[in-house]
């Protein structure tokens, strides 16, 4: 069991490409971490940089309290999981999940009793004498997370681990993921491009893009404040719609103006403060509305159908609407003929604002002051003792506390 503290990390590979830029987070010893972002964003990197695969080009990494810049993956007391299994093809699954004891010389009758627990608790004490060629995806994954799991590593690094395997599969390795994080009680670092894999087992999200950190937070922050238009975009399916407006002031306080209509937002009380309001008055923003927080009615924003997709439980309208595409997610008993005109009710509470040119979520607080903490995380953090007292958890809940907001803001303003 261990936190890991990432300061400032960076990496530039040796073709000049920056793949991480200033990366900084405290992991929380237990935490289940994901990192998330499209293929490329750098999430393997910093995986691997972790797992000392990759030589750090600047900033330091903790493991606990031990600085590991230099220290050979052998020694960082971690084990990765990958995408491609990385299982001996010419040994059993026994073997395969023996073989890292063996070389560390443990005593037989000890590696036997790890290697048929974790085959226990994977549920493959039948696969045992196999090789990996007569298992399927599924059960050549479960071998290569025992083989991590005898080592009894202070951290599990996950590099897209169900990537390989089919929808229902995936799903259900998704849970048992889960369980045994819960089981075994250790730090979890898991890499995804799965916005679902990322919301349905983090602790915390770390969604990147390009190298950088966009935002870290709860499935549930990441979800209902996004800090700016690309984590807004990226989480949830589908994804967020986004409307270009002008906010103007009019003699009942404010509305939005999309094309030809106008949006009160001042009736159900606006949830801009007044002093965003009156700073953005007259200028144009961007507006994000999810599917399922749109309605049809006998009012609202004239929309044109373009395609509707009936799923039976629910059905997807695809409507042009102010010269953009929306997506609406409505109850199955929804049916329109291409080409239809519809009106489209959107609740102004449940509207995110976004700056046009910055993308910042304006419902963010602005807090420039703790965005200056995570570049110097607090040095008490570093020097505590290995074993978690409270004083350990406190610090490292509000270092967590402040990277959240920290990065939140230094990525949005
Ligand atoms: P992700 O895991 O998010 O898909 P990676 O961390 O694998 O992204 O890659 C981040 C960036 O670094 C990409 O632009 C990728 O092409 C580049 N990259 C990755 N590995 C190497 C390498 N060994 N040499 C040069 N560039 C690399």
């Amino acid at each position: 069991m261990a936190s890991i503290t990432l300061k400032n990390l960076k990496k530039v590979y040796d073709n000049q490409v920056l793949a991480v830029s200033d990366f900084s987070m405290e992991i929380q010893d237990q935490e289940f971490i994901v990192l998330v972002g499209p293929s490329g964003c750098g999430k393997s990197t910093i995986l691997r940089m972790i797992a000392g695969l990759e030589e750090i080009s600047g900033g330091e990494l903790y493991i606990g309290r031990q600085k590991m810049n230099d220290v050979p993956p052998r020694d960082r007391d971690i084990a990765m999981v990958f995408q491609n299994y990385a299982l001996y093809p010419h040994m059993t699954a026994y073997k395969n999940m023996a073989f890292g004891l063996e070389n560390r010389k443990l005593p037989k009758e000890q590696i036997d009793a790890k290697v048929r627990e974790a085959a226990r608790i994977l549920d493959i004490e039948d696969l045992l004498d196999r090789k990996p060629k007569a298992m399927s995806g599924g059960q050549r994954q479960r071998v290569a997370l025992g083989r991590a799991m005898v080592r009894e590593p202070a951290v599990f690094l996950l590099d897209e681990p169900l990537s390989n395997l089919d929808a229902k599969l995936r799903t259900s390795m998704r849970s048992e993921i889960i369980k045994l994080h819960q089981r075994l009680g250790t730090t979890f670092v898991y890499v995804t491009h799965d916005q679902i894999e990322a919301m349905t087992m983090g602790d915390r999200i770390v969604v990147m893009k390009d190298g950088v950190i966009q935002q870290i937070g709860t499935p549930a922050e990441v979800y209902h404040r996004p800090a700016n238009l690309f984590v807004a975009g990226f989480i949830g399916t589908p994804p967020m719609n986004f409307l270009p407006a002008v906010l103007e002031e009019d003699a009942a306080g404010y509305c939005l103006r999309l094309g030809g209509s106008a949006l009160s937002i001042s009736a159900a009380g606006s949830p801009l403060s007044q002093e965003c309001l009156a700073r953005y008055r007259g200028c144009r923003i961007t507006l994000g509305i999810r599917p399922d927080q749109l309605t049809l009615g006998e009012e609202g924003l004239p929309a044109q159908v373009d395609v509707a997709e009936a799923l039976g439980g629910e059905t997807y309208l695809y409507l042009e609407c102010c010269g953009v595409r929306l997506t609406a997610k409505l109850p199955g008993t929804v049916t329109m003929p291409p080409g239809a005109t519809v009106h489209i009710q959107i609740p102004p509470q449940q509207l995110h604002f976004f700056d046009q040119e910055s993308g910042r979520n304006l419902l963010c607080p602005s807090a420039a002051s703790a965005a200056a903490v995570i570049s110097e995380p607090p040095s008490e953090l570093l020097a505590e003792p290995q074993s978690p007292g409270p004083k350990k958890r406190s610090l490292l809940a509000k270092a967590k506390a402040f990277a959240r907001t920290a990065h939140r803001e230094k990525t949005t303003d």
